[in-house]
C-alpha cells in the first residue's frame, strides 16, 4: 500500500487554525475526529441528564452489560477508560448505592471482585445503549466498499494512537496475536480465515495481546 504524504506541521500550529488547515488534509481529518467525539460526548449527555447519572457511570453499565466477568473489575474499566482506579471506584460505588450494579466475590481469590448488572441496570443499559445510534444515519450514504477502506483506515489510526500510549490496549485485530498480514489483506489464525477489511473487528471476544 503506498504511503500518503506526510504533511510538515510546526509544532506551534494547531490543528483547529483554519489557515493551517489549508491544503492540509491531516490537520482536517483529526480536526473532523475531534468534531466526532465531540458528537459521542453531546449525545452520551443527553442520556445522562434525563437518568440523572454521569456519563462515565453509563459506560461502566453499557460496558458490563457487553463483557465478560474478567474485564468487569476496577482495575480492567479504570483501563478501559483511561481514568484512574479511585475514579472508577467512586464511579461504580455510586452505580451500586443507586442498585444498578452489584458486587460478586470471585470464587478463585476472595480479593477479587467482578461487577454485575442488577435488573435495574439492566433497565438503564436498555435506555442508554443505543446513544450512539444518531451516528449510524451519517454511514448510510457510504458505499460498501468505501466502508471496508474506512474501517481499515479507522483502525490503523486507533494502532497508533495506542502505540502511542494514548490510549488503552484495543482487542482489535491489529494489536492482536492472531492477526496476520495476509498480502494486501488481513488474516486470523484462531477462525483459520481470511478476513475482508470490512471484516476485521474493533473488540473481539477471541482477542489475545500480541
Ligand atoms: S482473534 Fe479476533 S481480534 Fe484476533 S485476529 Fe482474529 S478476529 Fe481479529
Amino acid at each position: 500500500m503506498a504511503l500518503s504524504p506526510r504533511y510538515f506541521i510546526p509544532m506551534n500550529e494547531s490543528v483547529f487554525d483554519p489557515q493551517a488547515q489549508l491544503g492540509n488534509p491531516d490537520l482536517k481529518i483529526v480536526a473532523s475526529l475531534e468534531r466526532l467525539s465531540e458528537g459521542f460526548r453531546v449525545l452520551l449527555w443527553d442520556k445522562a441528564k434525563v437518568l440523572g447519572i454521569s456519563p462515565i457511570q453509563i459506560q461502566i453499565l453499557i460496558f458490563i452489560q457487553f463483557h465478560g466477568d474478567q474485564k468487569c473489575k476496577i482495575s480492567y474499566l479504570a483501563q478501559e477508560f483511561c481514568l484512574t482506579k479511585p475514579t472508577v471506584s467512586e464511579a461504580v460505588k455510586s452505580l451500586e448505592q443507586k442498585g444498578f450494579v452489584e458486587r460478586r466475590t470471585e470464587v478463585s481469590d476472595s480479593r477479587s471482585h467482578t461487577i454485575h448488572l442488577t435488573e435495574s441496570g439492566k433497565a438503564v443499559v436498555a435506555q442508554t445503549a443505543n446513544f450512539a445510534n444518531p451516528m449510524l444515519d451519517s454511514m448510510v450514504e457510504i458505499p460498501s466498499a468505501e466502508k471496508g477502506v474506512l474501517l481499515e483506515q479507522l483502525l490503523g489510526v486507533v494502532g497508533q494512537l495506542q502505540s502511542a500510549g494514548i490510549i488503552s490496549m484495543q482487542r482489535m485485530c491489529f494489536s492482536c496475536r492472531f492477526y496476520q498480514k495476509n498480502g494486501d489483506g488481513h488474516y486470523c489464525q484462531f477462525l483459520n480465515q481470511s478476513l475482508k477489511n470490512r471484516e476485521l473487528r474493533l473488540d473481539c471476544g477471541e482477542f489475545e495481546a500480541a
